[in-house]
């Protein structure tokens, strides 16, 4: 090996370590304004740190517009995240994701719809997508599915208001057809982020779509009811979808002992006694 290699190695060894603790101590940072793959290494003391960049624990996060980008001890980007995962409240996620196009749905729909209900809530009522109430008013379980929801939820003692509701798909379907696989891989991050937010005590998932869709399992609802499932740590429940319940009235009466067992569940989880309101 010449000599001049040898020197050269040596040189970028040494940058490299020195950069290396300099990058720890905070010292060394990317800097998005720079031309692409350029790593700013003016000391970060001798600049003030632009307010788009954040750090982490494993190393620096470089904000622009629409993502941030986990840069490793090289300058490597490691970790792509998007902007709206570092939301701290659910309207602030709302107000970064409502304009989502990631799949073919985001064409197509009237309004976007988020969720609506307490932000602290004890329970997440999950169902599949809007119908076409609910892409009309930009509200989940508005139509006359959402009023049996309402009507079930008020017998099982828990007000609308108290509890968080969504759907797994933001937008809807068109001809309220099932969420394809792909729909429900590009917006479960959504739905997992608002879970992280609200962080329930107890999810009640609202039918086969929506359980087979959440859970990845192709088990017949009726096997699915009646037991607690775990949901990335949460406890879920299943019943029957209102809208089903609408075509179907015999599934009323099990629909009622799922909410019973629900009830009960929530009670022993949470210590809070509920008085539910008979109304049938
Ligand atoms: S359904 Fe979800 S992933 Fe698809 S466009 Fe709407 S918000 Fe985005």
């Amino acid at each position: 090996m010449s000599s001049d290699k040898l020197n050269k190695i040596i040189s970028d060894t040494e940058t490299l370590v020195k950069n290396f603790g300099r990058f720890y101590s905070g010292k060394l940072y990317i800097d998005n304004d720079l031309p692409e793959n350029s790593v700013n290494t003016v000391p970060a003391e001798e600049k003030p740190v632009p307010e788009k960049i954040k750090k982490t624990g494993s190393g620096i996060i470089v904000k622009d517009k629409s993502a941030v980008a986990e840069i490793d001890i090289f300058g490597n980007e490691s970790i792509k995240r998007e902007e709206w995962e570092f939301s701290e409240s659910l309207d602030e996620l709302n107000s970064k994701i409502n304009t989502c196009l990631k799949c073919g749905l985001g064409k197509t729909r009237t309004h976007f719809v988020f969720g609506v209900g307490n932000p602290k809530a004890d329970i997440v009522v999950i169902g599949e997508a809007p119908g076409a109430d609910e892409d009309a008013q930009g509200e989940p379980f508005v139509g006359r599915a959402g009023q049996l929801l309402n009507k079930i939820l008020e017998a099982t003692g828990f007000q609308r208001e108290e509890v968080f509701i969504c759907n797994i798909l933001k937008c809807r379907p068109p001809g309220n057809r099932n969420p394809a696989p792909d729909e429900v891989e590009l917006c479960r991050p959504y739905l997992e982020k608002q879970l992280k937010l609200v962080n329930p005590k107890l999810i009640l998932l609202l039918g086969k779509v929506a359980s087979e869709s959440l859970l990845k399992t192709k088990e017949p609802l009726n096997k699915l009811r009646g037991r607690i499932h775990d949901y990335k740590g949460w406890k879920v429940m299943i019943t029957f979808h209102p809208a089903a319940l609408l075509r179907n009235p015999n599934w009323k009466r099990p629909a009622w002992e799922d909410m019973q067992q629900f009830r009960t569940l929530y009670e022993e989880i949470t210590g809070k006694k509920i008085t539910p309101v008979n109304n049938n």
